[in-house]
This record gives structure tokens, sequence and C-alpha cells, in this order.
């Protein structure tokens, strides 16, 4: 039972946490649908008894993600390796701050996810006093105002949505265990994907992934996916998922785990495809300016090139005109979709300040650089040249 945990990514992404099914030798591992397991005897079973307890489809799906971020546990640590999968990307986060006890301090990064940031200020906040500084901590050295020896856990995401900024994990872990040695440092990578970006080799506990982009990749399934490097917060999180309930389906367990297969295929044609769009986007006349980590212009471009394998495949983009000509762009694109999301195969724009970001004040947006003239593509697998011919056309 190789986990495959040495191999290179595009390997762990077929095989790691794979194993041929005993009885029939199929290939893909088989949804288990059951939601019960016969007994021997009262007590007795062959370590599967209720399906949130236990389930052998969401096992493999999470030694696969555990594989692909490299948390080095056993299946004696854990049965899923360290890899533990929710409903959703939202409850995948729940989960990490069900790790803090009512009353904790947490640092979370100013740039949230907005789902992330409603869940901190509308339920955690009021319902677990939970007391939260927000900090740009794209400048590592923040930290020092914004954490105590007190601070039970800092969360970050790198790069940020939709503004793809960067921040430097392996500075922000070292600053923060000389603050407090035990402070939990938790990181969504949703925007990377493993392929680009694995937290744990910086220094980070916890990666969690909005399962529901890059690592399902068709638009077509609702998940979230932690990992851990630590047996001990393994153990805590994986009774979270069993207690609180948000586990993931079988069926959507074996949607992910299909799409993992392709994972690194789809993303690298993706990072190669964002880059050429942003560089012919930083060209046109009409743009007044493109945030890409992959460009020489990007102001932390030498740090994403240290840290990550690949650039990502969202391009963020200022169009000259405001919200007409922004507005105008996004009608007019025919290959695009204009939909919320990111990370599937098929290329989707949107407009976030009126989309993804409506829920963030006029002056939060406006700090983070949230204009109305700003577009957010995320690029698919279509041959980069229609793409190019279609943003063309619109901009026109
Ligand atoms: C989508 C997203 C989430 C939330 O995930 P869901 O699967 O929609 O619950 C969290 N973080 C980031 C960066 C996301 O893009």
């Amino acid at each position: 039972m190789s986990d495959h945990h040495q191999a290179r990514l595009a390997t762990r992404a077929v095989h790691g946490g794979q194993d041929i099914e005993p009885t029939t030798g199929a290939v893909m591992p088989p949804v288990f649908l059951s939601t019960t397991y016969a007994q021997r005897s009262p007590g007795v079973h062959q370590g599967f008894d209720y399906i949130r307890a236990q389930n052998p489809t969401r096992y493999a799906l999470e030694r696969a993600i555990a594989a692909l971020e490299g948390t080095g546990l056993s299946r004696d640590d854990d049965p899923g390796c360290g890899g533990i999968v929710f409903a959703s990307g939202l409850a995948s986060i729940g989960a990490v701050f069900d790790l803090i006890p009512a009353g904790s301090h947490a640092v979370v990064m100013d740039d949230l996810y907005g789902g992330t940031h409603r869940l901190l200020s509308r339920i955690r906040g009021p319902v677990q006093n939970l007391r939260v500084t927000t900090a740009d901590l794209t400048d590592a050295g923040r930290l020092g105002d914004a954490m105590t020896a007190e601070t039970r856990l800092v969360w970050v995401e790198t790069p940020t949505n939709p503004t793809l900024k960067i921040v430097d994990l392996a500075e922000v872990a070292r600053r923060a265990r000389d603050i407090n040695p035990e402070v939990i440092l938790g990181c969504d990578s949703t925007f990377a994907s493993p392929v680009n970006q694995r937290p744990l080799e910086h220094g980070f506990d916890l990666v969690m992934h909005s399962a529901t982009k890059y690592l399902g990749g068709h638009s077509d399934v609702l998940a979230g996916a932690l990992a851990t490097n630590r047996a001990d917060l393994a153990e805590r999180l994986r009774f979270v998922q069993f207690a609180a309930g948000a586990v993931l389906g079988p069926f959507d367990c074996y949607l992910l785990l299909r799409g993992i297969k392709t994972l690194d295929v789809r993303v690298r044609r993706q990072n190669e495809s964002a880059l050429a769009i942003a560089r012919w986007l930083e060209a046109h006349p009409k743009v007044e300016r493109v945030l890409y980590p992959g460009l020489e212009s990007h102001p932390q471009h030498a740090l994403a090139a240290r840290q990550m394998d690949g650039f990502t495949g969202i391009v963020t983009f200022f169009v000259a005109g405001g919200l007409d000509a922004a507005k105008r762009t996004l009608e007019r694109v025919r290959l695009f979709a204009l939909a919320e999301s990111l990370g599937g195969v098929e290329s989707l724009i949107e407009h976030p300040a009126i989309m993804t970001h409506a829920s963030i004040s006029a002056e939060q947006r406006a700090e983070l650089g949230i204009t109305d003239s700003l577009i957010r593509l995320s690029v698919g697998v279509e041959a980069v040249e229609d793409l190019i011919a279609d943003l063309d056309q619109a901009l026109a």
C-alpha cells in the first residue's frame, strides 16, 4: 500500500493514496454508497460502521489530497493520511476555527475570501466570541503588531482574490512561531492549487482548498479539503468532521477523485495560458494595468517565483474607461462565460465589485484595490489563441 508520497506531483495526482480494489481489481475506487455496514458481533466490524464516521471512497480522496500536499502522514497516523474533506470549502474553514476555544484570538489576512470574512464576523465572532485581528500580511513584519503570545491561529490566503497579492509563507511561519511556538498556521491555498504551491513545505500546519475550484476542476462539485502534517491536528479535525457532521458525500468524493487525476495537466495548461493572456493584456492600449504574479511588473514577482511552481490561471486587469467599459467587455465576450467561481476547465470572466465582492463595503473594496474597472479572469484549458481572440473582440 504505497501512498506514493515520494513521487513527483503529476504522478501523485494519478496514484497518490490509491489502491487497486482488492475484490475485483477495479482501477478506480468504487463509490461506496452504503450508509451502514454489517457487524459480525456487536461492535465487531471491518473498520466501517456508519457513513459519517468512515467511508472508503472518502478515504481514497483524502489520501489523494494528502499525497498532493505532502503531509508525510501514514494510514496509521490517520486513515486519510492527514487529508480531511468536507461538504464545502467554507465547512472546512469552519472546522479549522473549531480547533480553537471560545474567546480565542486569531490573526487573519485582511484580503480574505468574502465567505470566510462573513463566517468570522457573523457567526464565529458573536457565537464563539472569537477575537479577530486583520492584517495585511503581504508584509510579514505586520505580524509583530497583530499577534501576541496568546494568539491561537493565524489564517492567510495566497494568492489573494482578486488582486493576487502574495504572502511569504516561510517568513510568516518563522515570525509567528517566534511569538507563539504553539500557534496553528493555516493557509487557504485555493487560488494556487497543490500544483503551484504547497504551504506545508513552508512551515504551515494546515492547508485548505475550496475543492469546488481547481481540485474538482469541472464546475460540477461543491467540496472543501484540509491537509495537515501534524498527527495531533489530523486527529482533532477528523473528530470535528465526524462530530459536527459536514462530511462530503461518496459521489462527490468520486467526482473529485476523477478530477484530481488530471489536476497537474489542467493546471499547467492554465498557468501557461494565463501568462500568455496576462502578457497580451499588458500590451493592450485599452488595459490600464494587469495583476498577475507571473509578470515581472507584479510587485511580488520574485517572491511568487520562489514560493510557487506556477502562477495560477487567474488574471486580473483594470480596463480603461471605468465601469461602463468594464460592463461592455463583460457583455461582449462569447467564449468566456460571465460567471462567478474559478478553476474549472472552461474560462470564466467576472466583475468582482458587482459580483463576488458585492458584500464588501465600497470603502473596504477601495482599500483592497477592487475598483469598478477591475475584471477577473479564470483561464480554462481552451486554445489560448481563441481566448485571446475573444478578449480582443470584446475590448475593441
Ligand atoms: C470558493 C472559495 C472558498 C469557499 O469555498 P466553497 O467551496 O464555495 O465553500 C474559500 N476560499 C476561496 C479562496 C475560494 O475561492
